[in-house]
Parts: C-alpha cells; sequence; structure tokens
C-alpha cells in the first residue's frame, strides 16, 4: 500500500470513528475486559487496555484511529495487568465460522498463499504447514466473495440449530455478527458458560464438529455377527436425530453419482429399493431389511452425513479461554466492512455486502491491479485488470485494504 492510499484509508477510518453516528455495541461488563488495537501505521497490536465505560473508548477509538479493535472473550479482575496476574474470571462462549476453513469451490480460484520462508506458492486453503519447507507462515491473498460467505453462512445456521436444539440455548443468549471479513461470530455471553475451562469447552467444538462421534455401535455389531439390525439406533434426538434427518435427505435426492463418490459399490440396489429403504430401515429402523445393504453401506453414508452435518468453526477460537475477538460495530482493516450485529432469526436475509458498508458518500479514482467481480452497497463493480477507475468510498477502501488497488494521485 503506498503512503497516501494508506493516508486515504486512514482518513476514512478517522472520519468514522469521530462520526456521532457512528454505534459501537460493548461487550457485556465492559469494565472486565480487556482491549487490544492494532495500530495503522506501525502495525503494532497495543493491548491490556482497559475501560469503564464506552463512551471512554469511543473517545479513545477516535484519538488512535486503530485498524483494528478487539475486546478479550474473558472478563478479568485487572484486565490492564499482564497476564498471569489479570484474575480470570470466566469468558464468553465464541464461535469463529471462517470461508478459511470451509472447503469452497471458489477459494482455488480467489484464494493463494506463499510460505514466508521458501516463497513456495499454491492456490486454495492455506495448508497448516509447507509442502517443502514445512515452515507455518505464510502471506495469504484471499476475497470476501460472495460464495464463500454464503458457506460461511450455511455453516453459521447449522451451528446455531445444534446450539439452539441439543445445547438448550435461546435466541436471546445468541449474539450473531458478520466478521467483517470472510465469515461470522456467535458469541453466548450468559452465566451457564462463563467458567467453562478449555477442556469442556473443547468438548462442545468437539460436538459441534462431530469429531469423536461413534456411528456404529461396535459391541452390538460383534454381537450380531455383522447384520445391521442393532447396529444403529437412532432416536430423535441430537446427533441421533440429525443423522437420521440427513441420511434421508440424502437418499432422497442420492444419484448414482453421489452414492459412488461416497464410496458405495452397489448403488444399483440402493437406487433400485429407495422408497423401501427409505421406509422400513430409516423410519421403522429395520436397517438390514432391505437385500444387499449392508452395514458397510450405512456406515459410509452416515459418515458422509455426519461431514454434511457438522458446523465447521475454527476450534482454536471457542477453546482459547483468554481469546481476543473483534469488536462490535468497529471496522476491519481488511475489508473497510464493520462488524455488523443481527438477530438469529435474520441468518438467511442478512446481507454482508449491503449491511456491512461503513462508507456511504464520496467517490475518488484508484488503479486496480488485479480484482474480480464484486458487489457492494447495492452495485456490481469489476472484474477489474491494471486499469484507472472512479469508485465509490466503500469499493475503493475494500481494493485498498485487499492490496489491489492504490488511489491515483492527482
Ligand atoms: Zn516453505
Ligand atoms: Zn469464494
Amino acid at each position: 500500500m503506498t503512503l497516501f492510499s494508506q493516508d486515504f484509508v486512514y482518513e476514512k477510518f478517522s472520519d468514522f470513528y469521530n462520526s456521532s453516528s457512528t454505534e459501537i455495541s460493548p461487550p457485556a461488563l465492559i469494565g472486565q475486559r480487556e482491549f487490544a488495537f492494532l495500530l495503522f501505521k506501525e502495525r503494532i497490536m497495543v493491548r491490556h487496555k482497559g475501560f469503564a465505560n464506552i463512551n471512554d473508548l469511543k473517545l479513545l477509538l477516535g484519538e488512535t484511529v486503530p485498524s483494528d479493535v478487539y475486546h478479550s472473550c474473558a472478563y478479568y479482575e485487572n484486565p490492564e495487568t499482564e497476564m498471569d496476574k489479570k484474575g480470570w474470571l470466566g469468558a464468553d462462549l465464541v464461535f469463529d465460522i471462517d470461508a478459511d476453513h470451509i472447503p469452497t469451490s471458489c477459494n482455488k480460484i480467489h484464494d493463494e498463499w506463499t510460505c514466508s520462508k521458501c516463497g513456495f506458492s499454491g492456490k486454495g486453503i492455506t495448508p497448516e504447514t509447507c509442502p517443502i519447507c514445512e515452515d507455518q507462515r505464510f502471506d495469504t491473498k484471499t476475497w470476501p466473495c460472495e460464495l464463500c460467505l454464503n458457506s460461511a453462512k450455511e455453516e453459521t445456521a447449522k451451528l446455531i440449530d445444534m446450539l439452539e436444539k441439543d445445547f438448550g440455548f435461546s435466541s436471546k443468549e445468541m449474539r450473531v455478527f458478520f466478521s467483517g471479513h470472510r465469515g461470522y461470530h456467535v458469541h453466548i455471553e450468559s452465566e451457564a458458560v462463563k467458567t467453562l475451562d478449555a477442556m469442556a469447552r473443547k468438548e462442545i467444538v468437539d460436538y459441534v464438529s462431530g469429531i469423536g462421534l461413534a456411528i456404529l455401535d461396535e459391541e452390538a455389531k460383534e454381537r450380531s455377527k455383522g447384520r445391521s439390525s442393532h447396529v444403529f439406533s437412532l432416536h430423535d434426538f441430537s446427533w441421533n436425530r440429525r443423522l437420521k434427518l440427513g441420511m434421508q435427505n440424502f437418499l432422497l435426492k442420492a444419484t448414482k453419482e453421489d452414492l459412488r463418490n461416497v464410496g458405495i459399490k452397489n448403488y444399483v440396489a440402493v437406487l433400485q429399493n429407495k422408497e423401501a429403504i427409505l421406509k422400513r430401515c430409516l423410519e421403522e429402523g429395520r436397517w438390514n431389511s432391505v437385500k444387499g445393504i449392508s452395514v458397510e453401506t450405512w456406515t459410509k453414508i452416515a459418515e458422509h452425513v455426519k461431514n454434511l452435518e457438522s458446523a465447521k468453526i475454527d476450534t482454536v477460537v471457542t477453546t482459547d479461554i483468554h481469546r481476543l475477538i473483534r469488536l462490535a460495530g468497529t471496522l476491519h482493516g481488511k475489508t473497510g466492512l464493520r462488524k455488523v450485529e443481527f438477530p438469529v432469526k435474520r441468518l438467511e436475509d442478512f446481507d454482508p455486502f449491503k449491511e456491512a458498508v461503513a462508507f456511504k458518500e464520496g467517490v475518488v479514482k484508484v488503479f486496480v491491479s488485479d480484482a474480480p467481480e464484486f458487489r457492494l452497497g447495492g452495485n456490481v463493480f469489476g472484474p477489474y485488470k491494471s486499469q484507472t477507475v472512479e469508485l465509490p468510498t466503500a469499493a475503493a477502501v475494500l481494493l485498498i485494504c485487499r492490496g489491489r488497488a492504490e488511489v491515483v494521485v492527482k
């Protein structure tokens, strides 16, 4: 980013944080939270800040104009002291659903990674370690793409359904946010979760991810000598219900290709007996009542459905009881979009490319090196390749923050 572009973005962020109409929604018990800011020009993270109230916090945001603002999920006795002296009192239960962790078909088109050590690069999801030198640091080039955000939304819907139906959280207890970049956050601030330790949070992560879910009762399999009548007993609650409904859905729509992709060799038997399988096996639980549909077939279908039904969350975020998370209402330094809250029931209709737009006035001339077609604030832009265009502020800020455009100096 050129200095000129950086000044332009900084100025827009400054107008935003100094405007009386900007609403920042603080987390519960603001006085017990640690706050952190990433500074624009210095690119340093300032941590261990505390605020007694939202007005003090707003004043600081207006003066400092950070590129990113975070608060602790945790509650502390002394949020401003060093970590081991803070006095941990509890933490919200937080989920992060990010397109970075969801295998979408489009990430191979718009995502690139380059190993910081050896320079090896590739397309798609960034690997954990470099396949050449095993380093774990990468420069990544991603894009807040519409398809990716829709996938993230679907994962969020699955998560919320589990939190509601399986864990019993009410929609009032769950706060849902667009992250400002490539995903969604779900925060639960209720007393019931506050003092859960990292291990307990890991159990919740495993549950929603379907990790360690035993699909087959191995002992029953042994007893029944491979006959499938006793090995599945799917009742109407929790993962059992999810598997049952998921298998019904899958089988209803399954084509020859779908079945082959799941690894089912006798797909002809499945396709010919669809109705009987749905009724006798899934509805009545007579799993081995259709000839040719074995324990192996059921296990393969169930494994596939487990993957479809599990929620793809960033597991590290939920288990970290000291985690910093972006403050609602503030701007994301990689997009200039806001982290915005919306009611759980609006998840399906929520449009991040309209509702998270922060900059609504002005135009600016930019040179765009490379940008895919994108939609923002009700308009469609691009694709652009090495060209100068005049764009509304929000679109220009997005491209500059993604490293794809620079302000044209007059
Ligand atoms: Zn490498
Ligand atoms: Zn995408």
